[in-house]
């Protein structure tokens, strides 16, 4: 018999939405998930099935029974033979890692945390970059789902093929996800080259950076021309880090400080400790002082990002980081001919706007198109650009002009916001948004016909 709590208190990653659910449930097997949804059943409430815990939205929130899948982590089938892995779906990507690695195994490609769940990073579309490379739940072959009623449905190309279609990028809202099959490839060592430039040279020359790297991705340094490039691709390299003082060929600076920063000697102390809490400090000092924020932009990029670096490693290191700050984010999938237009009029805003203040960096991605129902690359490739607002020392930073200004731009250039991040739009968006969108709803209606894992996101999402 599986125990519920009371008084549990959830608070996403980034502590900006939290709830406080009425039971918390940890079930450790199949029966235990079954007999809360049959309470929830008897008693008419609401469930919510929780992973990592890490999408900036209240897309994981409820004041009615919280499902947290901890305790359902296990491999539970590696064919090697296929390359695939079968896992409980509140296996952490942090814990799934070296298990691969014993296999000699590896996902394709990642997000940029580990810390999250298989069930959760398929469920909110999440996504790397790589133009060949669709987003994570474009690498499940199969899952296996317990619907309001307690069935359970095994689904893939060939088992329930149109639940299959509309399940991987699931919102948590058709059942609880109970394993996840995901094709993985050999385990491969990344080289990651990153080197200044500047925004015009990488739209002039995107589909050219997008041939030359598998996984190229750049930030750019809002209120300046500044761009840092970074590629990702396979090597046989072994691990090690390269800092180096020579810039990259043809690349034009254009930063306000002397052209070498401090760490060009390769002094990491001035990256990773003073760099960072720096930063935090600046930052905060910018919510009294906002004009700040241009120059902070720059000095950073200076510090830190004007400089060529190489490291390699397995992939699983190469494609996630330590994300140190608490920040509010968007990231808007765009069709990826859209880049440049969009970019650039979103940097033309700003300038007319100088009042407004936007936090380094923004980062561009890009993503292949798939047939999954509500993924926002549904049917086309696609660009993502992840804007963001720190929250120094735990401060909000006014930021609902910049939000305002992105997401008129994304909406005007065809846009569709990522699942976890908050974003304002309703139902009659995602009607205009997404050719399936009738056929996602008239899934989940059949599946769950009271509503039972609704929350009030989701309410907004289709009502
Ligand atoms: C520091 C940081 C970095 C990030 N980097 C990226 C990135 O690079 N790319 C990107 O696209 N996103 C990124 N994200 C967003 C993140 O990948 C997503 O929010 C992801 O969904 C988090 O997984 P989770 O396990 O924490 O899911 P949660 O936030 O716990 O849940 C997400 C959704 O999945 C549902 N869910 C979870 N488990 C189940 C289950 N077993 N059954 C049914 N429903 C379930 C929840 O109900 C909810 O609707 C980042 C977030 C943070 C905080």
């Amino acid at each position: 018999m599986v125990h519920g709590h009371k008084g549990f208190q959830f608070q996403n990653w980034a502590r900006t939405y939290g709830c406080c659910p009425e039971m918390y449930y940890q079930p450790a097997s199949a029966e235990e998930v079954r007999e809360v949804l049959a309470l929830a059943r008897q008693q008419n409430k609401r469930v919510k099935v929780v992973g990592g815990g890490h999408s900036p939205s209240d897309i994981a929130c409820t004041d009615g029974f919280m499902i947290h899948m901890g305790k359902m982590n296990r491999v539970l089938q590696v064919d090697t033979q296929k390359k695939q892995v079968t896992v409980e779906a509140g296996i952490l990507l942090a814990e799934l890692h070296p298990q691969l690695d014993r296999h000699g195994l590896a996902l394709p490609n990642l997000g940029a945390v580990s810390d999250v769940t298989a069930a959760g990073v398929i469920g909110s579309g999440t996504h790397n970059t790589g133009i060949r490379h669709g987003i994570l739940a474009t690498q499940v072959v199969a899952l296996t789902l317990m619907t309001a009623d307690g069935t359970v449905l095994e689904c893939s190309a060939s088992s329930h093929p149109e639940l299959f279609q509309a399940a991987r990028v699931h919102l948590g809202c058709l059942g609880v996800v109970l394993t996840v099959t995901l094709q993985c490839v050999r385990q491969f060592h990344l080289q990651e080259t990153s080197f200044p430039s500047t925004l015009k040279e990488v739209l002039d020359n995107l589909d050219s950076h997008l041939k030359r790297s598998e996984y190229f991705r750049f930030l750019w340094f809002p209120h300046s021309e500044n761009v840092s490039v970074i590629y990702q691709d396979h090597t046989n390299k072994d691990a090690y880090i390269r800092d180096s003082s020579a810039l990259t060929d043809g690349a034009e600076l254009m930063t306000d400080f002397p052209s070498q920063p401090p760490s060009s000697s390769g002094n990491w102390f001035w990256d990773y400790a003073v760099g960072f809490y720096l930063l935090e400090f600046l930052l905060w000092m910018s919510t009294f002082l906002p004009c700040l924020v241009g120059w902070i932009n720059r000095f950073f990029f200076w510090l830190l990002f004007n400089r060529k670096k190489e490291s390699s490693d397995v992939s699983h290191k190469i494609f996630t980081y330590e994300c140190r700050f608490k920040q509010h984010v968007q990231d808007w999938a765009i069709p990826r001919e859209k880049t440049k237009e969009a970019l650039l009029e979103l940097k033309s805003t700003l300038e007319a706007q100088p009042q407004v203040m936007a936090h380094y960096p923004v980062e561009v991605r890009f993503t292949r198109g798939d047939d999954i129902l509500l993924s926002p690359c549904f049917q086309r490739d696609s660009c993502y650009m992840n804007i963001i607002m720190y929250r120094p020392y735990g401060k909000d930073v006014p930021r609902l002009d910049y939000w305002l200004a992105y997401e008129t731009i994304m909406k005007k250039f065809g846009g569709r916001p990522h699942w976890a991040k908050a974003h304002n739009c309703t139902r009659k968006d995602f009607e205009k948004m997404y050719p399936a969108f009738p056929k996602f709803c008239a899934i989940r209606e059949k599946l769950d016909p009271t509503g039972m894992f609704l929350n009030s996101y989701l309410e907004k999402v289709f009502y």
